[in-house]
């Protein structure tokens, strides 16, 4: 199995919707293929990859970013 863009996805490629987010309405991420696609499943039916069904998590992301930080800071302080 794998893990590439064949092309296959632009037939189930999203188009932007109007008044909904992408996630809201239904489309997921593909980031093999780079694109929004319009699929029940969660699996890329072009790729084959696990789709991203919702927005990245920036507060999470945000969390992990201070912890290595201040882990950085440590390390410095320690020198
Ligand atoms: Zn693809
Ligand atoms: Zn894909």
């Amino acid at each position: 199995m794998s893990c590439t863009c064949s092309g296959k996805c632009i037939s189930y490629k999203a188009s932007m919707p109007s008044h909904k987010g992408r996630y809201e309405s239904g489309q997921k991420r593909c980031n093999s293929c780079n694109a929004y696609i319009f699929w029940k499943g969660r699996f890329c039916p072009c790729c084959g990859i696990r789709l991203r069904l919702s927005p990245r998590n920036s507060k999470h992301k945000q969390k992990f970013l201070k912890i290595t930080h201040q882990r950085k800071e440590v390390v410095i302080h320690g020198m």
